[in-house]
């Protein structure tokens, strides 16, 4: 039986969206958002599984009691940055601030310090490698910010299947990638929507790592309210973005409940010693061309 590393990214839809789509009121927590998270916690003990949450700071503050109620339910608490603001958008001291927060209300909801790391939309590219520096200078183990697919921009060159370290200037972590398989990335819930169950099961190996958001597991449709007066430019993202995520979503619970018959599903901290004992052999840098070598 494989084992995969579940990751959940713990973040309110509807208020990034609004946010993108410049609502004065986009700050306001969404009631959609704890029903997707009751959902999401349910299926992983209905599976027996379990899996890092990698919390965003700002939703953290709107749902202390929901972030303490996934920590007692086993899971395992990290750090999806504060704002959602992609890293290659801030300055290194903006970054580094931005980590610092996250880190303390993360620790003050769950009372313990987050290992991994995961930067919004995969945004440790080549224009930013400093920010490995940064998450190693803040104690992280772990970093989970590298993924393959032809949705994220000017990504670093050569990222592996598999687990690796990375060493960097103030020493050094662990690298897990979200999983591919060759060109097709199919370790993100957005996949599995789209791709055939068998091609997915296919393609993952041991210690592959999956990534899921909660509203891909809540039956309600997701729909962003547009601004007073909103822009053709507003109403076509808006549409775009509920299509993007609307179609297939009863498709990513069952696949998880299929591929569970056959898998562990386990959170990074569970398969620790697992990874260092298959990966650890060896350890890769990044150029200053942003290639890993
Ligand atoms: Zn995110």
């Amino acid at each position: 039986m494989g084992t995969l590393l579940l990751s959940i990214d713990f973040e309110d839809w509807h208020q990034l969206v609004h946010r993108r789509l410049g609502r004065a009121d986009w700050n306001r927590p969404h009631p959609a958002f704890a029903p997707q998270v009751n959902a999401v916690l349910d299926l992983l003990d209905e599976l027996d599984a379990r899996a890092t949450f990698f919390f965003l700071g700002m939703t953290v503050e709107n749902y202390p009691e929901l972030v303490a109620e996934a920590v007692a339910r086993g899971h395992e608490p990290a750090s999806h940055g504060y704002a959602h603001v992609r890293v290659h958008e801030q300055t290194r001291e903006e970054f580094r601030r931005d980590l610092e927060r996250s880190v303390d209300v993360i620790e003050r909801a769950t009372g313990s310090r987050p290992t991994a790391y995961r930067a919004p939309a995969f945004s440790i590219n080549r224009q930013t490698p400093w920010a490995y520096d940064e998450v190693v200078a803040a104690g992280f183990r772990s970093d989970s910010s590298q993924y393959d697919s032809p949705r994220v921009p000017d990504r670093i060159d050569g990222i592996p299947d598999d687990p690796y370290r990375l060493r960097v200037a103030g020493g050094e972590l662990w690298e897990l990638p979200v999983a591919t398989w060759g060109p097709l990335p199919i370790g993100g819930g957005s996949y599995w929507r789209l791709l055939p169950a068998r091609v997915i099961e296919h393609g993952l190996r041991d210690l592959s790592v999956l990534y899921f958001h909660p509203y891909e597991f809540a039956p309600a449709p997701l729909r962003a309210e547009l601004p007073a007066s909103p822009t053709p430019r507003q109403r076509a993202t808006a549409s775009a973005r509920a299509l993007w995520r609307n179609s297939g979503r009863g498709l990513v619970a069952s696949r998880l409940r299929q591929i569970a018959r056959s898998h562990r599903l386990v959170s990074y901290d569970q398969a620790h010693a697992d990874i260092v004992r298959h990966h650890g052999s060896r350890s890769r840098s990044l150029s200053e061309g942003g290639v890993l070598v």
